[in-house]
């Protein structure tokens, strides 16, 4: 169970302050998928990297199985973004690295060498499809199969909760169909509890069990996909959750 708790974060910037999360609270249950949708400069990134522990909240609670991860330092604070897995918005995989070598970033990391890091790079690249690109740079893949492999990275040191920021922008229907049936695959198969960051309503009604509404750094709305979809609630999930498509 992810919970958070009256999160905020500010940014400075050019002298003015950004309040970029205003007291966000919500729960993610355990191997469910979640979206986060809202407008753009909502807040999403900022809720994710927060929840990734990548960006400190000024004040609030982020709970993982009950535990409050934004005191964490040190050595503890490691450990508990290893339990995190992050699939970065934008292009992340490293150029010169090929997809197996990208994959094997976080056990090198961890000091997992030798045959155990490949076997486990292989269960990677086999779980999202893609064993035969192995030894294929980044260049050589489709955006589609690039999204796949930093999802088989973002899964290698067995996290027990997923974070996907945009993974599927720029992406055509079908193409974004094999990424989302990976993103699938990590909860059915691997009980991963995943969070996905989408401005696309297809997405969430695909594979999304439950959808927060972020606007101006609040939750406008946080519910059942299917309830949000039959009775929109406020003026945002309206116009992104219409009730046709
Ligand atoms: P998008 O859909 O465009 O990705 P988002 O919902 O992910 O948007 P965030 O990236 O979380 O939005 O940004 C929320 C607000 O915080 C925006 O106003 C943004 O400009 C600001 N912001 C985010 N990161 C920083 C930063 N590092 N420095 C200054 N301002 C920031
Ligand atoms: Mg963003």
């Amino acid at each position: 169970m992810i919970s958070v708790e009256n999160l905020t974060k500010s940014f400075q910037h050019n002298g003015s302050t950004v309040r970029a999360l205003d007291g966000v609270s919500m729960e993610v249950n355990p191997g469910s998928v979640c979206g986060v949708v809202g407008p753009s400069g909502a807040g999403k990134s900022t809720l994710a990297r927060c929840i990734a522990l990548l960006e400190k909240p000024d004040s609030g609670a982020i709970r993982v199985d009950g535990t409050d991860l934004v005191a964490l330092e040190g050595r503890a604070l490691r450990a508990a973004r290893q339990q995190i897995g992050v699939v970065p918005q934008g292009d992340s995989l490293l150029r010169q690295r090929t997809a197996a070598g990208n994959v094997a970033l976080p056990l090198e990391a961890a000091g997992i060498s030798g045959p155990h890091r490949r076997a486990r790079v292989g269960e990677l690249l086999d779980l999202v499809g893609l064993t035969d690109k192995a030894s294929v740079y980044p260049d050589q893949l489709s955006g589609g199969q690039r999204q796949r492999i930093a999802v088989a990275r973002a899964l290698a040191a067995k996290p027990s909760v997923l974070l996907a920021d945009e993974p599927t922008s720029a992406l055509d229907p079908g193409t974004t169909d094999s990424v989302l049936t990976v993103l699938d695959r990590a909860r059915s198969e691997l009980g991963v509890t995943v969070l996905v960051v989408t401005h696309d309503m297809a997405v969430v009604r695909k594979i999304a069990d439950d959808v927060a509404v972020l606007e101006d750094g609040r939750v406008a709305e946080h519910g059942k996909v299917l309830d949000l979809v039959a009775e929109p609630g406020s003026q945002v999930s309206s116009t992104l959750l219409p009730a046709t498509d």
